[in-house]
């Protein structure tokens, strides 16, 4: 999600890059680097860093944001009016919807009025999560300002680890949309499908260095671990 306000950047010295042309490539970064810097945001141990530049696409997608039982600041900075108990979750999970043009009710004057107390998923949220799972057209993403900033990711995958660590992340897609899993554990919007996809990734890297993918027990056995591991206080 993007920082707003922007930090004050010294005065440029010479004649500023020409800025890119709407709809151009964005580098993602190499696929590793990415991989583990989302790895630790989705740990709670940093934000996402998404070199969002003037997007905000992802405040105003019409997305329903989670919000756990212990994040205490996002409880205190959201009224409680905008909260609702998230549907097949443990009871204090709770989630803030959106206007009927899809905004965030915490989009204010063009910036996220709770930015410093904003919840988890926001802080975690990085679209180029799209990309690696090739969600990253209308049938993957609905929202179509997501998706589009979401197209124009690629990712550096010049080594072999970068590049089956990126198709294992296609493999677990695919595989999702395949219906893999059991209506009570598939996931239930496109979000969900490309972050369950990029955290299932390990189980298809033999598959992807062209092995045979994993049984669909195995599958549902990663997916009940991480909901298990989810659910504990
Ligand atoms: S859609 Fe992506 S680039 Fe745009 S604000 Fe959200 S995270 Fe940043
Ligand atoms: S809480 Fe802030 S960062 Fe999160 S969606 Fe709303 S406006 Fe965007």
């Amino acid at each position: 999600m993007p920082d707003r306000p922007r930090p004050h950047r010294p005065a440029a010295t010479r004649a500023p890059p020409a800025p890119p042309v709407p709809g151009s490539p964005l580098p993602a970064g190499d696929f590793g680097p990415w991989a583990e810097g989302l790895d630790a945001a989705i740990q709670g141990e940093r934000d996402s860093d998404v070199p969002c530049g003037d997007c905000a696409a992802c405040c105003s997608a019409g997305q329903f944001i989670p919000v756990g039982p212990d994040e205490h600041d996002a409880l205190r900075a959201i009224p409680a009016a905008l909260l609702f108990p998230a549907p097949r979750m443990p009871k204090g999970h709770m989630l803030m919807g959106h206007d009927a043009k899809g905004r965030c009710p915490m989009w204010i004057h063009q910036r996220c009025s709770i930015y410093a107390s904003r919840p988890r998923a926001c802080r975690t949220y990085d679209c180029r999560v799209f990309a690696a799972a090739g969600q990253d057209g209308p049938e993957g993403n609905p929202d179509p300002a997501v998706s589009h900033q979401a197209r124009r990711w690629r990712f550096g995958l010049e080594s072999l680890a970068d590049a089956q660590g990126f198709a294992a992340v296609r493999l677990a897609a695919a595989r999702l949309r395949a219906r893999v899993l059991p209506p009570e554990l598939a996931p239930a919007h496109a979000t969900q499908l490309a972050v369950l996809a990029f955290k299932l990734r390990a189980l298809f890297l033999d598959e992807a260095a062209g092995g045979s993918p994993p049984s669909a027990e195995r599958v549902v056995g990663a997916v009940l671990a991480l909901r298990a591991a989810q659910a504990r206080p």
